[in-house]
């Protein structure tokens, strides 16, 4: 592990400090803004994360199933507008509901996620569509997807530039790709921190801004067409693939 704070997104090593918290350090990108901790969790600190995930998937995460439903129908449907039908990937796919109401909206419906039990229980509950537990680097389709969606977990992700080309490996040219993420520079976010829910180092590991999440994905080769409004510290971005 480099003991020199780099940007996880654009890999510049120019960083001004942050904040302190619990121990731990972020430092703010000069060359793209994006603020990320140093040194990032490693495997043993973010296998212990998502054991407390599972605990919290079976002490009730699912109690609240058909809220979870409906907002992800809502989503879909404002999506759909834009994208119609083909393939589609949940990246972080929790319990399968987006998954669900993609399908529902006449698409081929995947999803990937880390949890186990969240696997099992979209296996079970909405079979129609084909899981796939683990990373999204291990992860070969049988074909390319016409829409991903990656909702709140971009965040948690360490290896941030791995994990958006390998989105864009699996996109169609012409694709597209909605990521949803914390926006730490959005004007409600609370001035205070640690009174903001969206920041929790070590879980969220890279927070972006509007600007900085569009020039990661822009490396890539996804090119931003949408940003959606945010009342809430969030950011929202449909991009598309160059065809
Ligand atoms: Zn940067």
């Amino acid at each position: 592990m480099s003991s020199v704070p780099t940007c996880p997104a654009c890999e510049s090593a120019a960083h001004d400090f942050f904040t302190e918290h619990e121990g731990m350090t972020l430092y703010r990108c000069r060359d793209c803004a994006t603020i990320y901790l140093h040194p990032m969790p490693d495997e043993a600190a973010l296998a212990a994360l998502y054991t407390d995930a599972y605990d919290g998937a079976l002490s009730g995460y699912f109690s609240k199933v058909e809220k979870k439903l409906r907002r992800s129908r809502a989503r879909m449907k404002r999506l759909a507008r834009r994208v119609q039908g083909g393939r589609f990937l949940d990246v972080g796919c929790n319990g399968g509901f987006m998954v669900e109401a993609a399908r529902e909206h006449g698409f081929d419906a995947h999803g990937i996620e880390l949890d186990p039990v969240s696997v099992r229980y979209a296996r079970e509950h909405y079979p129609a569509n084909s899981y796939f537990e683990g990373r999204i680097e291990d992860y070969a389709p049988d074909a390319p997807f016409d829409l991903i969606y990656s909702s709140e977990v971009i965040e948690h992700v360490p290896e941030v530039a791995g994990f958006v080309a390998a989105i864009a490996r699996l996109l169609k040219p012409g694709g597209h790709l909605y990521v949803t993420t914390p926006d730490i520079s959005h004007w409600r976010r609370p001035r205070r921190l640690t009174d903001w829910d969206g920041f929790c180092p070590p879980s969220h590991c890279v927070y972006f801004t509007p600007s900085s999440l569009r020039a990661l994905l822009a490396r890539h080769g996804l090119e931003t067409v949408h940003t959606g409004f945010a009342w809430k510290p969030g950011i929202k971005i449909l991009s598309q693939k160059a065809g």
